[in-house]
């Protein structure tokens, strides 16, 4: 009964209700989101430490070695390409003093005048310089050529040290996937911790309490913590078992629905019931079996449901109020109060001269119906 006369209050106070309820959801969703991002953020062994602990120090040494090596060859070449690019120009510059020494000289001799001893001294030394540069040229060239092939020869010596680096990475490469999806997994165990429990909670309340009066606090936790087991499995679980585990929760909550509506028919509540005896006795039916309630005034009266609100009663006074039963299913329709002895309706939970009030279970009894078997 208590659901009948529970006061439902205006609709905006329910519409109210709910959006809160919703606002309650929306919020514990992402208050777990934080606390399992929180979790998440918790990283595994990062990759460099199980390169330190696996791979061959000595093929990091050689590593770090011919590193250094093909930066000192690069930085030596350069070196020497500067020295040859200025001793170009200064042999460039030796050669043109030579020259003009020359037409000098040429053109004295055509004259007939014989150079004196101050020209021949400086055109002896532009050649000198300019043959001594030139040397120096060629000697800077044969070095450039040995360090472009030690140069030749460390990159050939890098090739294979990449090759060894990478065979000797795959096993690493392999032990680290492994501890990370083991680390994935130690997270996922963790943050089910903290939401199972919360879910078990959330269902023990479902079950005991949500028809109470906190009912849509109940329904918003429920929906909220959920939703996040479900999230969390999707995003840690494979695909192929995760699939699996969506389907079956999906049944088991179809088919608890459907129980429930099942039930609901074959078992039906008290409150449910009493909607259906209180139209029955509205209209002078049996509540059980549907045959006319034909007592009072309506002994000798034919009616049918539609009919009902347009029969016009006998208005007779001082009629006897009999105790009645159907004659068909043969449920005891009005009785003798307990309390105040005048005849009540034996299927509706108050008496309307004393106002004394059945159990349920009484109520059910007096139907005919199991309360144990609910
Ligand atoms: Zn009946
Ligand atoms: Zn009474």
């Amino acid at each position: 009964m208590e659901a009948t006369l529970r006061s439902k209050g205006p609709w905006t106070h329910r519409a109210a209700i709910w959006l809160f309820a919703a606002a309650q959801c929306v919020l514990v969703y992402w208050l777990l989101g934080f606390v399992v991002n929180d979790i998440g953020s918790v990283t595994g062994t990062p990759y460099g430490e199980i390169e330190t602990r696996m791979l061959d120090p000595d093929l990091i040494a050689q590593r770090e070695e011919l590193t250094e090596q093909l930066a000192e060859n690069k930085r030596q070449t350069e070196n020497q390409e500067d020295r040859q690019r200025l001793l170009r120009d200064s042999t460039e510059n030796s050669k043109q003093t030579m020259d003009q020494l020359l037409e000098f000289h040429r053109l004295s001799l055509e004259k007939d005048v014989e150079p004196n001893a101050a020209e021949q001294t400086a055109l002896a030394e532009a050649e000198q310089l300019f043959l001594a540069n030139q040397k120096q040229y060629q000697e800077l060239n044969t070095q450039l050529v040995q360090l472009h092939e030690q140069q030749r020869d460390y990159k050939e010596q890098d090739r294979r040290l990449n090759v060894a680096l990478e065979a000797a990475r795959r096993p690493i490469y392999a032990e680290f996937e492994r501890l990370e999806s083991w680390h994935q997994m130690k997270l996922a165990a963790i943050k089910l911790a903290v939401l199972v429990p919360l879910l078990l909670v959330a269902m023990v309340l479902f079950i005991k309490k949500r028809q109470g009066s906190y009912g849509p606090m109940i329904y918003a936790l429920g929906v909220a913590v959920a939703a996040k087991v479900t999230m969390v499995m999707h995003e840690h679980f494979p695909e192929k078992y995760f699939k699996y585990i969506l389907i079956l929760a999906a049944l088991a909550l179809v088919l608890c629905v459907l129980i429930y509506l099942l039930r609901r028919i074959a078992f039906p509540k008290p409150d449910w019931l009493l909607k259906q005896y209180r139209e029955a006795y509205e209209r002078f039916f049996c509540p059980i079996c549907d045959f006319p309630i034909r007592r009072g005034p309506l002994k000798y009266v034919f009616w049918s449901r539609r009919s009902i609100k347009k029969l016009s009663f006998p208005r007779t006074e001082s009629q006897s109020d009999e105790p009645y039963s159907c004659p068909l299913c043969s449920t005891q329709l009005f009785e003798k109060c307990d309390a105040c002895g005048a005849t009540r309706h034996s299927l509706l939970p108050t008496c309307a001269h004393c106002g004394q009030t059945k159990s349920p279970e009484a109520l059910l009894q007096a139907a005919g119906a199991d309360p144990a078997a609910r």
